[in-house]
Order: structure tokens, then C-alpha cells, then sequence
């Protein structure tokens, strides 16, 4: 099974030096696998309240180890970050990502989600070429560039810079931006004076014991109230139980992804179904 992250930071162990060779094993091994084809995309459904139907997925990457199994891309996609790999991997996923959209316009018509979301890494964004990869892909795929988000994080574009300039060519495109695990990073509000966005995803520590009193719900709600009052859409993030979906309905939250809804998969059912609010 894959390792989770999230493990508390240890000083040196005999384990902490295991993974490190491991570490440097995934490098090597990582440019042979997207050759060989054991990378492979998997789809969350982010879905409208009420009705829970399917309006976008999110474009997850996993690596189908043969011998270890699904790796999760919180062990792998550092690794690639390390070494440069994540600009083809990255641009792999996009063009992967696109193509699935088309695959399912075509096939399900107005059944098939609008848009597909897609990460990107700051060292793709920091790129000078990166819209023009991203254009290319559009162009070969014929996804419409409607059709397209990429999620950024608060990092990824906080010191301003090429990372800025090509999110505002991105939008010229006509692709939105998303800035991922929203209000985790040093200055998020601050970042919305500078930084062209179309989407907050409401980070999931906020969504967490949304439902006890106290001051998760608070902040949540202010940062619903941000984005409407910026005119942004908000997708809030790990979503889990009804209760969750419940609360966030009620603070105004109308777009959500969590496992409740559905988890990543190869091959999501974008199925009407109905997931009631309240009762
Ligand atoms: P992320 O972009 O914040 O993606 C959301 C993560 O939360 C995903 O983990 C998803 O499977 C998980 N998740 C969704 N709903 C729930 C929920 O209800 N509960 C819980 N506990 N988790 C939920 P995943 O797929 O393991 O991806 C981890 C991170 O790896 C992503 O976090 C993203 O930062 C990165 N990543 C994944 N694919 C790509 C990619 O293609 N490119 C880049 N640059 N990064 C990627
Ligand atoms: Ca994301
Ligand atoms: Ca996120
Ligand atoms: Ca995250």
C-alpha cells in the first residue's frame, strides 16, 4: 500500500536513512515509468449543491508500481520536483487530463463534467514555455480552454514573478486558475490583490470538525465571504460526511469534493445522482 504522508518529523533513524535511498531510488526510477506507461490519472468529482451533480473533476496522478504497488503522489511528486521531472510528468498529466475531457464529451455529451482541474507544480509554472505548452495541448486535444483549470498553490505564486505573468497568459487563454489548499499558505489574502484567480479550493483542515462548535465554521465562512465578495467561485475541499456537505451548504459553499462524494478513480460514474442536502 502506499505510504501516507504526514508522518511526524523524526531525527535520524535507521528508517529515515532507508527512506532516504528509497527517495533517491524513485528518482531514477521515475523517468523510466512515465516511458514505460505506469503513470495513470485518476478523477475526483467535484459536485454542485444541491443535486450533487458531477460540474468538474480534479485530475489526480498515481504511479502503478509493478512490483510496489499504487504509489501516492505525496511520496513521488517531491522527488520529481527535485529532479525536473515533474515538467514532463506534469505535462503528461495535462495532456492526459485533456484528452479524458474530450474522450467524455464526446461519449456522454451534456452528461460529461464541464471542466477537468489539473495541478501544476511551481517548477512548471516558473517555466517561460509553460503556456505555451499549455496551449499546445488545447490545440492537439481540441478541449476547449473553457474546459481547463489548473490549480496552483499560494507557494507556487507567491513571490510574484514569471509564476504571475504566466497565470495571466493562462487566462488569456481562456483557462482558470484555481489557488489550491486555499488559506494554508503565509498570505493568502494578500495574494488575491496580485495574483489573477477564478476558483479558492478551501483547504480541508478547514472543512475538518466543521460541524463541533467553535471556530472551524467561522472560518470557513469568512472564507466563503471572500470569494463572493471577490466574485470567485469556492470549492470546498475533503469533504466527508453529509453533516459536512450540511454545514457548508448552509455558510453558502455550492461547489464540493471529498470522499462523501466520491473518491479519485480511473474511471468516475458521472451518474445523476442525487446526494440531498438537509433534511
Ligand atoms: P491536492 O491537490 O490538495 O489534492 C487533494 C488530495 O486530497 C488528493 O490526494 C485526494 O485524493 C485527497 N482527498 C480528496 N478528498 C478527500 C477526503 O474527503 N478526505 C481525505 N482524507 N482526502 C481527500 P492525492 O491524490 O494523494 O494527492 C496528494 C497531492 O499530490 C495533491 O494534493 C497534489 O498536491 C499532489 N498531486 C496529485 N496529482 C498531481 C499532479 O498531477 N501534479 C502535481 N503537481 N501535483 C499532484
Ligand atoms: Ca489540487
Ligand atoms: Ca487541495
Ligand atoms: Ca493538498
Amino acid at each position: 500500500a502506499a505510504k501516507e504522508t504526514g508522518e511526524p518529523y523524526r531525527s535520524w533513524s535507521p528508517a529515515l536513512d532507508e527512506r532516504a535511498g528509497e527517495h533517491a531510488r524513485l528518482g531514477a526510477e521515475l523517468q523510466a515509468a512515465l516511458h514505460a506507461g505506469h503513470f495513470q490519472v485518476v478523477y475526483q468529482p467535484i459536485v454542485a449543491v444541491p443535486g450533487g451533480r458531477t460540474v468538474a473533476v480534479e485530475a489526480l496522478v498515481r504511479w502503478q508500481h509493478p512490483q510496489r504497488g499504487t504509489i501516492s503522489p505525496a511520496m513521488f511528486i517531491p522527488v520529481a520536483e527535485r529532479n525536473g521531472l515533474i515538467v514532463d510528468l506534469g505535462a503528461w498529466v495535462l495532456r492526459t487530463a485533456c484528452e479524458q475531457l474530450v474522450g467524455w464529451r464526446a461519449e456522454l455529451g451534456p452528461d460529461a463534467p464541464e471542466r477537468v482541474s489539473v495541478n501544476v507544480s511551481a517548477r512548471q509554472l516558473a517555466r517561460p514555455q509553460f503556456p505555451a505548452t499549455v496551449a499546445e495541448i488545447l490545440a492537439t486535444t481540441g478541449l476547449p480552454p473553457q474546459c481547463l483549470t489548473v490549480e496552483v498553490t499560494e507557494t507556487a505564486v507567491f513571490g510574484g514573478g514569471q509564476a504571475v505573468t504566466a497565470l495571466h497568459e493562462l487566462r488569456a487563454l481562456g483557462v482558470s486558475i484555481a489557488l489550491d489548499d486555499f488559506g494554508t499558505g503565509h498570505s493568502s489574502l494578500g495574494l488575491l490583490h496580485t495574483v489573477p484567480v477564478d476558483v479558492l479550493k478551501v483547504d480541508k483542515s478547514f472543512v475538518d470538525n466543521i460541524t463541533e462548535a467553535g471556530r472551524h465554521a467561522v472560518i470557513a465562512q469568512a472564507l466563503i465571504q471572500v470569494s463572493e465578495g471577490l466574485g470567485l467561485k469556492a470549492v470546498a475541499e475533503g469533504v466527508e460526511t453529509a453533516e459536512q456537505a450540511d454545514v457548508l451548504y448552509g455558510l453558502g459553499y455550492r461547489l464540493l469534493q471529498g470522499y462523501h462524494f466520491g473518491r479519485p478513480t480511473a474511471t468516475p460514474e458521472f451518474s445523476r445522482a442525487i446526494y440531498p442536502l438537509g433534511a
